[in-house]
């Protein structure tokens, strides 16, 4: 039986790791697609205390190196059930994979939020992309367009910028959620156009997007050639199967108090999937060490 058993590899539940081994307490970490998390979507961090600049790859990269030399094992399967026997959790999972812990940490995230426009999800890997980082490259030379208005959007906007010889940057508003120093290098750029106060309406295209219409708030139609559009409107969490664990909020995100832990004993929400005010690489390591150190006292408490 695992002490902790963490759901979700990213910098969270990697985190939660690192404090509950180094407090001498065995810790097994579930990732169901790809350690690291939404992070290593980034390809530049500049915001974590210490490190002037790093690609978000790099910062995992660096992040499972020390939680491995800790000791922790990780598998790479998706968690499907929770199971409460008595104090005991039984987790199991996709490939037939069963553990007992004595607590859970569920760091599960949160997956990028679609448009809602008609098309989007049959034009997805067809030209409707969520991650600059991953598939920028497949447009170099050609015209592209991010949506959103957040840091996402704007990091995704300066990226594409380099290789894609336009960057449409459409956003429902005005002014931007994201950071203003990213906006006036985006504003210096001389291939990039700013689409304000507009929705996408409608994506074009035969089997592979070639472009999309543009209604601004007085009903104005464009219609913009472009061969990618990169979705950057935020997440959404996915705790869906862990509603019998805890409370979910109208957003699905999980209710905790401050140490992290849910209405379940020994079952503790860290980084993005909880409910709180700030979703940022620094909460969501907090989070971490915070969930760790209160399933470390749990256990030592039975
Ligand atoms: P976000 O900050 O929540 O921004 C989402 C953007 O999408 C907002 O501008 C929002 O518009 C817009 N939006 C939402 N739904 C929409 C819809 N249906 N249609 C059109 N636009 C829509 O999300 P994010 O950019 O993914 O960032 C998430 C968190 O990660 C943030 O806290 C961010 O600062 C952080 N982050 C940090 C880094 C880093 O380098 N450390 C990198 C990326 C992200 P409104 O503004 O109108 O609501």
């Amino acid at each position: 039986m695992y002490d902790v058993l963490i759901v979700g590899g990213g910098p969270a539940g990697l985190t939660a790791a690192l404090y509950a081994l180094r407090a001498g307490k065995t810790a097994m970490i579930i990732e169901k697609s790809a350690f690291g998390g939404q992070i290593t979507w980034s390809p530049k961090v500049e915001n974590f205390p210490t490190i002037e600049s790093i690609s978000g790859t790099e910062l995992a990269d660096r992040l499972m190196e020390q939680v491995m030399n800790q000791g922790a094992e990780m598998e790479l399967d998706e968690v499907t059930e929770i199971e409460l026997d008595g104090s005991v959790k039984r987790v199991k999972t996709e490939f037939g994979g069963e553990f007992e812990a004595k607590t859970v940490i569920i760091a599960t995230g949160a997956k990028p939020r679609m448009l809602g426009v008609e098309r989007e999800e049959e034009l997805v890997g067809a030209g409707v992309c969520f991650c600059a980082v991953c598939d920028g490259a497949f447009y170099k030379g050609r015209p592209v367009a991010v949506n959103g208005g957040g840091n996402s959007a704007l990091q995704d906007a300066m990226l594409l910028s380099d290789t894609c010889s336009r960057v449409y940057l459409i956003h429902r508003r005005d002014s931007f959620r994201g950071e203003a120093k990213l906006v006036e290098a985006l504003k210096a750029k001389n291939n990039v156009e700013f689409v304000l106060d507009s929705h996408i309406t409608a994506l074009h295209g035969d089997g592979e997007l070639t472009g999309i219409t543009v209604t601004d708030k007085d009903g104005n139609e464009r219609d913009i050639a472009v061969d990618g559009l990169f979705v950057a409107v935020g997440h959404a969490p996915d705790n869906g199967i862990f509603a019998h664990l805890f409370d979910l909020d109208e957003g699905g995100y999980a209710a905790s108090d401050e140490s992290c832990l849910t209405k379940t004993p020994g079952v503790f929400v860290a980084g993005d999937c909880r409910r709180k005010s700030v979703r940022q690489l620094t909460t969501a390591v907090a989070d971490g060490s915070a969930a760790a150190l209160a399933a470390c006292s749990y256990i030592d408490s039975l």
